[in-house]
């Protein structure tokens, strides 16, 4: 006879029991780094945050083993009764917390959400206007190296050469004379407040769809500091990882006339099992976002944003359109003759992590650029408030000044670990 215990041992549930340290050292090993990276670094990537332990632990939660193709109360597989509970609930948060009449919780990146709603109101060949990456936009609105930019006929749309603010004549002259069929609004580097409104007048005009996609900016919006496109956008697609400090993935709120056909685009026309697991963490993540304590995070976050790029301004540093209304800003390092991919390594030599940015007109190839984007939300969510904007700002203006210097680096180092130190994550 065996016991259940040998029984168990032979069919591999011991391996359900072990550690992770003991199953893959070696991934274990680099989570650790990750952790201690985390902590010790300065991190001023825009699109980047720290979610709190109740998203980690939902993510890391048992509805991973879950197929749940469908949607809630129209499911493919049996056993759906918990994950309906979370869909459901992740559903009507959103609804809630952006004030939309349609939901999907399911897409699985930004990228994702796009897509999804690409699929919903166009076919191939359809003319579509974005904003120019260059200019502060995104890859999936239009450029030819994604899918955006291949499968449609792609008009681009600017900021002013003077002022680095969107060019909305020029958007509404593009728009008038393309008729596109859908008009993207968003972006990945514009610090500026989107006039919303103002984009809808033009999509009405030209008979367009319009698509509001506020990866960068949900937060904010959900907080009531940025407008909001939703009474206007056909569309609104969001990542749920950046402001809105949820998991990694996607989210669609359209007009209840779109919601069916969305649904269907999302899975099955682009997705299959919806990761549950995710979806139960960006429940969680809206809970978060729901709370007054979230609002004045995110007001703190702006606070932050402009304290940071008055004193790296202060340190003779073009800051792009000059200033900003929101968590980033672009910085023209080349304005004191350092590229953006300098500028990215010498700050990371010393724990500070920013990206390389292109800015409006910028001379520099993409992969060089003229400038770093730099972004408030994740130093914020430690705690850091202005008087740390300044120290970081000083910090920032040594390692570039210094082109590097290894000596420098080795002091600004000491001042990032102090305030790290002094603002743990978790
Ligand atoms: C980050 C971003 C996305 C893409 O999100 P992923 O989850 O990385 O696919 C889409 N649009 C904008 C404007 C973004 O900034």
């Amino acid at each position: 006879m065996t016991t259940i215990e040998e029984q168990r041992a032979a069919t591999g549930h011991d391996f359900l029991q072990r550690t992770l340290g003991d199953v893959d050292p070696q991934i274990a090993a680099a989570i650790a780094l990750e952790t201690a990276r985390q902590n010790d670094t300065l991190e001023l990537i825009a699109s980047e945050n720290h979610v709190s332990r109740a998203v980690l632990t939902a993510m890391g939660s048992v509805f991973t083993n879950k197929y749940a193709e469908g949607y809630p109360g129209k499911r493919y597989y049996g056993g759906c009764g918990p994950t309906d509970i979370v869909e459901t609930i992740a559903i009507e948060r959103a609804k809630q917390l952006f004030g939309a009449e349609h939901a999907n919780v399911q897409p699985h990146s930004g990228s994702q959400a796009n897509m999804a709603v690409y699929f919903t109101v166009l076919k191939p060949g359809d003319t579509i206007m974005g904003m120019d990456l260059a200019h502060g936009g995104h890859l999936t609105h239009g450029h030819p190296l994604s899918y955006s930019g291949r499968d449609f006929n792609v008009v681009a749309y600017h900021v002013r050469r003077e002022d680095e603010l969107i060019d909305y004549d020029e958007m509404e002259r593009l728009a008038l004379e393309h008729k596109p069929r859908l008009v993207i609004c968003g972006a990945s580097a514009y610090s500026r407040i989107i006039d919303f409104k103002r984009i809808r007048e033009i999509c009405d005009r030209s008979g367009s769809l319009m698509m509001t996609d506020i990866a960068h900016i949900a937060g904010l919006i959900a907080a009531g500091l940025h407008p909001s496109p939703v009474p206007y956008a056909d569309f609104v697609t969001t990542t749920t990882h950046k402001t809105l400090r949820g998991p990694r993935a996607g989210l669609v709120l359209c007009k209840a006339a779109f919601a069916k056909d969305l649904d269907r685009s999302v899975f099955p026309g682009i997705q299959g099992g919806p990761l549950v697991h995710i979806i139960a963490a960006k429940a969680v993540a809206f809970e978060e976002a729901l709370q007054p304590e979230f609002k004045e995070y995110q007001a703190q976050i702006i606070r932050n944003a402009r304290a940071l790029a008055q004193a790296v301004a202060s340190t003779g540093f073009r800051i792009v359109s000059g200033g900003t209304d929101n968590h980033l800003f672009m910085a023209d390092v080349f304005s004191k003759g350092i590229t953006g991919k300098d500028g990215q390594n010498f700050l990371e030599a010393a724990n500070i992590t920013v990206n390389k940015n292109t800015i409006p007109f910028d001379t520099q190839k993409p992969m060089v650029a003229s400038g770093i984007r730099i972004g408030t939300p994740a130093v914020t969510t430690r705690g850091l408030r202005e008087p740390e904007m300044k120290r970081i700002a000083e910090l920032i203006a040594r390692v570039l000044d210094s082109k590097g210097d290894a000596a420098v680096i080795v002091e600004v180092k000491k001042g990032v670990k102090e305030l790290c130190d002094r603002f743990p994550i978790y």
